[in-house]
């Protein structure tokens, strides 16, 4: 059999972002509107500061206004909850993003749930959670909005596809799931207790990857010609003894790509696949945020 497709991240991102830079430039010149993202990160993890500093400097590029909130370690959940409601209150800015972890002493639920649903770029409140399900116009969070736009790149339209998504979190599972569900496909959810994941996973035209496990989909849980997007980000030690003595990881997906991509029809690979989304589908949100907080159609 023909080896699959290669859903490359690169080139669908870099439409995006060009497209989102259009649409702002269209925004200001008629409208005299700027759309502006505030992205706040409290502490110092290194993974964290690469993404934070990424998405300020795609937001610019895009033409927005942006803001990074950097905040030390030690900071207080009275501070950060302040913080969001200044930013809730600011009139220049659309899409308020607070990077994920925070630090341990802190109380993620409260912080997400003080966030204006109607600038949760991250689609992470329960407000927009429910619009979401209910088939509502809602913000969606940007990992599953970049695995629609690739699906969509691929395939044309999903209508009457069985999907299988692999993981049910807030962040990823279950929001594709819904997105697949406007979408027209018939879905099913798997998690860590379905029987039978293998055979579950057979019967998708669809096969999304959210769990988390390295390499954990095999080629024998993919029908053939089968579509499969691989949301996994996991860092694993190298095979090689000399570099895992030396600690070096490198990062693989929830997919066994090598063998899957000799079954599956298409494929995304990891790195270089929906991790290159991600950002550009937050200036997205923002893009939309903006227009509907200044009630402007399109
Ligand atoms: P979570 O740990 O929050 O959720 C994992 C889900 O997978 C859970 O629903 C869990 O089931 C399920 N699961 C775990 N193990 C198994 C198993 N052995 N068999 C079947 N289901 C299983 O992770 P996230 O949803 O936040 O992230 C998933 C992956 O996507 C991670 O690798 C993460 O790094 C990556 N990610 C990538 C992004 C990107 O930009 N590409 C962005 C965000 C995340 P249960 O509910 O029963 O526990």
């Amino acid at each position: 059999m023909a080896e699959a497709r290669i859903i490359d991240g690169r080139p669908i991102a870099e439409q995006l972002q060009a497209q989102v830079a259009a649409e702002v430039a269209q925004l200001k010149a008629e409208h005299g509107l700027t759309p502006g993202l505030a992205v706040v990160l409290v502490g110092e993890d290194p993974a964290s500061q690469i993404y934070v500093r990424s998405k300020g400097e795609k937001s610019l590029a895009a033409g927005m206004h942006s803001v990074t909130h950097r905040l030390p370690e030690q900071t207080t959940q009275e501070a950060l909850l302040a913080l969001v409601a200044e930013l809730n209150a600011d009139p220049a800015i659309h899409g308020i993003l607070v990077q994920l972890p925070l630090p341990k002493h802190l109380d993620q639920g409260p912080v997400i749930a003080a966030i204006d649903p109607a600038k949760d770029v991250d689609g992470l409140t329960t407000i927009n959670a429910g619009l979401l399900a209910s088939g509502l116009p809602a913000l969606t969070p940007c990992t599953p909005l970049g695995c629609m736009i690739m699906l969509r790149e691929t395939l044309g339209s999903l209508s009457g596809l069985r999907a299988v998504v692999v993981g049910r979190s807030v962040l990823v599972g279950r929001p594709i799931a819904q997105l697949l569900l406007q979408a027209d496909c018939t879905v099913t959810i798997a998690h860590s207790r379905t029987k039978d994941l293998p055979a579950v996973c057979r019967e998708a035209d669809i096969l999304v990857a959210a769990a988390g496990q390295p390499q954990m989909v095999k080629a024998d849980w993919i029908k053939a010609g089968a579509t499969v997007i691989d949301v996994g980000i996991n860092r694993v030690p190298f095979r090689d003894p000399v570099k895992a003595a030396a600690g070096k990881t490198k990062v693989v997906g929830d997919v066994d790509y090598k063998s899957a991509a000799k079954v599956a029809g298409a494929i995304t690979p990891v790195p270089g696949g929906v991790g290159l989304m991600t950002v550009a589908c937050l200036l997205k949100n923002t893009v939309t945020a903006a227009k509907r907080i200044h009630g402007i159609e399109g």
